[in-house]
Parts: structure tokens; C-alpha cells; sequence
């Protein structure tokens, strides 16, 4: 009971023998009796149809077909001999090859026997001929376990070289079952089993290597990737249990007269519902006594600026400082601004601190954040310089966080002794169930409604060849009173190019645009810092109609009246920077347009971006959309966090299943955080074994 059989090394199974297991350790990590049971099929042959001969096409795959051999030569040739075959059945004739073996095949091949054959056909010299048949009289066939669907296992050159085939893999791994005929040992509990209908782990482990049907292939697939996910959550969520009860975090209890106040007699606008309970859900965070380390997602225009101010507030009614720190500028001051007219009547100190901020300026805000006088510091990378030191900075916001590290993240703790509360706003969502299992180490809230009377913004894709319809459509728009941007794409490799592209862009538009009727701001990275600042604001003070930019405009810049978001080359932007740019326009009242121009040659990936973007607002919807088309590899964290080493869930394609598996797993932590109970036993058996896995996500079983 103690040593568990499946620990056994692999050389001791039956057929395989020291040469061999060096091999499979060597080329497939395959070192032990478990190892091998959990090396699954990577898919499965159909094998539920016969072929007859005259069925046989040129171009089919693998054909299993039942017949007879009539007659066997061996055919001489350049190189060596080769033994053939007459095959038929009664439709037709075809011939068996083989190019080695030969005396061992004449001597076992029984002639005039039925025999299913099974494997790849050739057209060769007018005839169909398949070499190396996998055969199988059919009486032998017929009291088989009845295998519907042969597994495929990946391979390596060495391995097939060596002699390693599928059918030997398949053939040690029925060993495998025969020599456990009492079955393997469960590694879920009864009541989970009972209440999602998981077939046993036997019978899951079974049917996934020797399907017995396809629904029974289904559901072995779904209880281990279940299995899988459930016990990848488990371990998310207890390690951050573990952060929670370890890390001490300044106990915000107060609700006092600056969130109060400002709640009753400041707040500009009704908080949503969502806003609402995200707010909640921080405050109930930052009271907890431990830490907060919390990713705010909501889609752009959701209203994250505000549930900030607000967390600052209960910051400052404890008598604590916070921080809010933005990876622009552009995006610092604008916060510094709108928070600014958000606090004026109230007593709040705020400052700005960026790059740019002068000397003197700097020694002041140095000094009165040491001395508390300030209560809410805005600013970008600046922040996080040694010389800024807080009196008792508890709370850290970061805008966008994307752009920022985790090492980032990590300089803002070292601050203080007790680390402040940490709220990461995000604009970029990811879908939450993967952001779970990416950032385990962050709590989630979402603001998944937006404020009330925003319309939707209207988008379509035009091709270049329409710039002018779309150049009188900008008139028109203007001629209401309205602003444009128009947006080019901006890839460092090729900068030079891009500008090139960007001022090219910038005269035509100039002479369609002539002033002085029109007013044009152009805004891209090349600039001084001041001059973009300059240029930004003359377009948000409505002195310029058009704003030229790259990117640079792509996070955070509101400018209400704007209302229309031209972007060019819109085919090479990614679909979260589509959506992110989009999000400049809909701030007001307005109707607002976004219009994707691309040239006509698109590859499908572009397509579908494109209509994506032009079917949906939802950025979690784009997200999902994003993350099918690049795959979770390119998302920050995954390659770390080794989500993309699943043994049989996908990540992307399981979604669904790993949302039932994280509710389950959180159910049952809830009711038994420690592992203790009897009803969770293999739970904990199982979680232990995963733990001692130096691998962590290797696991199963
Ligand atoms: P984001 O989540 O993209 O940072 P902001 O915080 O900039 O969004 O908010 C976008 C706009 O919506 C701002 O002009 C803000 O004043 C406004 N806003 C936020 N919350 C509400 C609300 N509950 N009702 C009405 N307007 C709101
Ligand atoms: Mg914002």
C-alpha cells in the first residue's frame, strides 16, 4: 500500500527490457509504470470502417480491409528483394509489401485465411499496394477487445529508427493494464464524481489510450482534463491562501469622512453596480488584515479612475498615502487632472511627479511626501526611484498593467516595511478564468458593465481605395462640431518607415484638410515629451479638429467630443490594441464611429480580426477572440507559470471546463481549507503527490 506500483521504472514492465526504457526515458521522459500510462494518444485512428478493395482511393489515409492472401512472391530488385502479397476480397485485388522480414512473414502468414490488414496505401505500377500491413487474422481479430479507435502516440526519429513503433508503444501499454487488472488508484473523491457524472479514473485512463466508443473517448477526455485543471486550481488557490495568511497588510477599518464625504457630496455621477461591488470587494480587502494584491479588469471607458480615487479615499481614512502610477506620461497628467477637479472641494493634497517634472519641483514633492503633507502621489516610472520616499505610503495603484512588471510591482512593496495594498487596473482584459490560472497570485474583480447611456460605437472596415467617402464623412463629422483621430500603426523595427508613413498620412490629410477651416495636431513617440503634451492639448481643448498620431494615443487619452477613430493599416494591429484604440472614442454623448482602413490583401488572421472588431464592443468577448488567434503563448506570464505544459487540457479550448474546475476547487476549500476531511482524502493524497513532483504541473494520478 505504502509503494505505489506505478512507481515501478519502466525497464521492469514485461516487453520492454534496459534497451529499451533508455530509450523512452531518453526520448519521451518516460521513467516510470506511470509515466507511460500517462503518455496519451495524441488522436486516434478510426478503425470502425471496412474498406472493401474497390473503395480504395488514391489519396486514402489509412484503410483497414478484410481479405484474403492468395499468393506470396518475393520480387528481386536493385536494391535488395522485396516480398509481395496478393491481396483480395470480393470486390477487388490489391498487394501486400514488405521490404524486410521476409522469413518470418512467409513463415507466420497463413494463406487463404481472412485476415484484417490495416495501414497506408499506395498507387504503385497500376495497382494498389500497401507496405507493412498491420495484420490480424480475423477470427483473432474478431475475440480482441474490440479497439474502435487505435491510439496514435507521438514518436521521435530515433525511436522509429530504433524499432520503437506505434504498435510496441500501444502494445506496453496494454501490458501496463493487464498487469493492473485491480485498476488505478482514484484520484478524485466519490462526491465530485457523483455530482459532474466523471467516469472513474480507471476507466477514464483505460479509454484514452483503447477508446471503446467515441462517447466513451469523450468522456475519459473530460474527466482528466477536469482532473488536470482541478488540481492546477487547487494549487493556485491554496498558494494564495498561503500569501494571504503570511503577508501581514495594513488594516484599512475605517470608513471615515473622506470616503463618506465624498460619496455623498462629490461624486459627479451614480457608480454603476458593478463599480459598486468592486469598490465593496476592495474594501473588504484592504480590512482584511492581509495584504491586497488585486487586478482590477474593466473594459476601456468602464470607470476604473473613480473606484481608484475612491480606494485612495479609504487610504487616506486610515491615515495612510497612496500612489497611482501610470506608464505615460500623457496618461499620469491626465490623471493628475481629471483626479484633481474630481478632489477640488475637498482637502486632498495631490502632486505629479514624472520624467519631466523639474528639480525644484521634485525637491518640494520629495519633502511633502516625507513630512504626509501629500496624500495621493500620480505619476509614471518616476515613482519608483529611491529618492521618493512615502511617510507611510499604504496603497499602490497601477494603471495599465500591462506595461509594467511584475519586478515593478515588486519595487513598490520594498517601500515600505509592511508592504501597501496593491491595485493593478487593467484595461487589457484577458478572460477571467485565464487570468486566474496566469496570475494566481492576484485576487479579481471585474467591472463588467458600463456607465449608462454610452452608445456603442459604430465600426466598419473600408478599403483604401474608399479614403474618400471616408474623407467626407470626417467633414461632415466635423462640420457638427465634432473631433477625428486618425491613428497609424507604429512597429519598432521599422520605425523610420512608420513615420514616413505617419507624415505621408499627416499631407494628405493637410491638403484635403486646409486650414485655416481645419486645425491639425500630429502627436508620435519621435517627439519631446513637452510637445506631445502641447499638441494633446491643443486637441483637447478643441482648438485642433484632427489629431495625427501613432499609438502613442492608444491608452487612456479622453477627449469626449472626440468621435471618430480613423485607423490606418488597421490589418497590422493586434485585436487588444484595435479595442484599445477604439476606446478613445464613445466618451461622450455622441454617436461614435470607428473606421478600420486596410488595403485588399488580408490574410485570414487579419479577417478576422477586422470582423471581430466590427461585431462586438465587448472587450472580454475581443479578448477571447485574441487569445483563440494567438494562442496563450504570447500573454504575459504563461510561459513562467507553465500553463502551457497541460498534459491533455487546453487552456483556450477548455475554458469551460476550467471554470467548473476552479468553482469546485474553490467549493472545496471553502468547506475544508486544510485538507482534513474524510471525504476529501484522495484530495489530499493526490495533492500531495503533485507537490512532491518536482514538476509541478506534471502530474496526474
Ligand atoms: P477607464 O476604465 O477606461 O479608465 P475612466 O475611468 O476614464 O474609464 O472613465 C471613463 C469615463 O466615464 C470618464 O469620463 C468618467 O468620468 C465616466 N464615468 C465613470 N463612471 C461613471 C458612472 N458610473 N456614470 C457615468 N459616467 C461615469
Ligand atoms: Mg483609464
Amino acid at each position: 500500500m505504502n509503494s505505489n506500483p506505478l512507481h515501478t521504472p519502466i525497464d521492469y514492465l514485461k516487453g520492454v527490457g534496459p534497451n529499451r526504457a533508455d530509450l523512452l526515458r531518453k526520448e519521451l521522459g518516460i521513467h516510470t509504470y506511470q509515466d507511460l500510462l500517462n503518455f496519451f494518444p495524441y488522436r486516434y485512428i478510426d478503425k470502425t470502417h471496412y474498406y472493401k478493395i474497390n473503395e480504395v482511393q488514391r489519396n486514402s489515409a489509412e484503410i483497414q480491409v478484410v481479405g484474403k492472401i492468395v499468393h506470396l512472391k518475393t520480387v528481386a530488385q536493385k536494391r535488395g528483394k522485396r516480398l509481395v502479397a496478393d491481396f483480395v476480397d470480393e470486390t477487388g485485388k490489391m498487394e501486400l509489401v514488405w521490404f524486410r522480414g521476409h522469413k518470418w512473414i512467409k513463415e507466420s502468414i497463413k494463406l487463404n485465411e481472412p485476415y484484417v490488414i490495416f495501414g497506408k496505401v499506395n498507387w504503385y505500377n497500376g495497382v494498389f499496394s500497401m507496405p507493412h500491413p498491420e495484420m490480424e487474422l480475423l477470427k483473432e481479430h474478431e475475440k480482441q477487445m474490440r479497439v474502435t479507435m487505435q491510439p496514435m502516440y507521438s514518436s521521435t526519429e530515433t525511436l522509429s529508427k530504433r524499432g520503437i513503433t506505434n504498435r510496441l508503444v500501444t502494445k506496453m501499454i496494454q501490458q501496463l493494464f493487464l498487469e493492473n487488472k485491480k485498476g488505478f488508484l482514484e484520484t478524485l473523491p466519490d462526491y465530485l464524481r457523483k455530482e459532474l457524472k466523471l467516469i472513474s479514473k480507471s476507466e477514464a485512463l483505460f479509454n484514452i489510450h483503447f477508446p471503446q466508443s467515441t462517447e466513451k473517448l469523450a468522456k475519459a477526455q473530460f474527466r482528466l482534463k477536469f482532473e488536470e485543471l482541478f488540481y492546477i486550481q487547487l494549487q493556485l488557490l491554496i498558494k494564495n491562501m498561503l500569501r494571504k495568511q503570511k503577508i501581514k497588510g495594513f488594516v484599512f477599518d475605517q470608513v471615515g469622512t473622506y470616503f463618506n464625504d465624498f460619496y455623498k457630496n462629490h461624486l459627479p455621477f451614480d457608480l454603476t453596480n458593478a463599480q459598486k461591488r468592486v469598490i465593496k470587494e476592495i474594501r473588504n480587502d484592504m480590512g482584511s488584515g492581509a495584504q491586497m494584491n488585486r487586478l482590477l479588469q474593466g473594459d476601456v471607458g468602464s470607470g476604473k479612475t473613480i473606484v481608484a480615487l475612491m480606494t485612495a479615499l479609504l487610504a487616506k481614512d486610515n491615515e495612510f498615502q497612496a500612489c497611482l502610477m501610470a506608464p505615460t506620461e500623457i496618461l499620469a497628467t491626465q490623471h493628475f487632472n481629471g483626479l484633481s477637479e474630481l478632489c477640488e472641494k475637498t482637502d486632498l493634497q495631490l502632486a505629479l511627479l514624472t520624467g519631466s517634472s523639474k528639480t525644484s519641483e521634485r525637491k518640494i514633492i520629495h519633502e511633502r511626501l516625507e513630512n504626509g503633507e501629500l496624500d495621493i502621489l500620480i505619476g509614471t516610472h518616476a515613482l519608483l526611484e529611491d529618492k521618493v520616499q512615502f511617510k507611510n505610503l499604504g496603497l499602490a495603484i497601477i494603471d495599465e498593467q500591462h506595461r509594467f512588471g511584475v519586478a515593478q510591482r515588486a519595487k513598490l512593496w520594498k517601500k515600505n516595511v509592511i508592504p501597501p495594498h496593491i491595485l493593478v487596473m487593467t484595461a487589457t482584459p484577458i478572460p477571467r478564468t485565464l487570468a486566474m490560472s496566469l496570475y494566481g497570485d492576484l485576487d479579481i474583480s471585474v467591472i463588467d458593465e458600463l456607465p449608462p447611456g454610452r452608445k456603442p460605437v459604430k465600426t466598419v472596415h473600408r478599403y483604401d481605395n474608399n479614403r474618400l467617402k471616408v474623407f467626407a464623412f470626417i467633414r461632415d463629422e466635423i462640420k457638427k462640431g465634432r473631433q477625428v483621430y486618425v491613428v497609424y500603426p507604429l512597429i519598432q523595427e521599422s520605425e523610420t518607415m512608420d513615420y514616413k508613413d505617419l507624415m505621408d498620412g499627416y499631407e494628405s490629410i493637410a491638403r484635403d484638410f486646409p486650414q485655416p477651416e481645419f486645425q491639425i495636431s500630429i502627436v508620435h513617440g519621435q517627439m519631446k515629451p513637452a510637445d506631445k503634451d502641447y499638441e494633446m492639448n491643443r486637441f483637447a481643448n478643441g482648438e485642433t479638429q484632427i489629431m495625427v498620431a501613432t499609438t502613442v494615443i492608444e491608452v487612456g487619452v479622453n477627449v469626449p467630443n472626440a468621435s471618430v477613430m480613423i485607423i490606418e493599416s488597421a490589418e497590422r494591429f493586434g485585436l487588444s490594441q484595435l479595442h484599445q484604440l477604439r476606446g478613445r472614442v464613445g466618451r461622450g454623448a455622441e454617436q461614435s464611429f470607428c473606421i478600420l482602413m486596410t488595403g485588399h490583401k488580408l490574410s485570414n488572421d487579419s479577417k478576422t480580426r477586422l470582423e471581430t472588431m466590427t461585431q462586438t464592443n465587448d472587450g472580454f468577448q475581443i479578448a477571447e477572440v485574441d487569445l483563440k488567434l494567438r494562442g496563450p503563448g504570447d500573454l504575459m506570464g504563461t510561459q513562467q507559470s507553465g500553463v502551457l505544459n497541460l498534459k491533455i487540457a487546453d487552456i483556450v479550448k477548455d475554458n469551460d471546463i476550467l471554470k467548473t474546475a476552479r468553482f469546485y476547487a474553490m467549493q472545496l476549500l471553502k468547506n475544508d481549507p486544510k485538507l482534513q476531511m474524510e471525504e476529501n482524502r484522495v484530495v489530499n493524497y493526490t495533492y500531495q503527490q503533485i507537490a512532491k513532483n518536482k514538476t509541478l504541473w506534471n502530474y496526474i494520478s
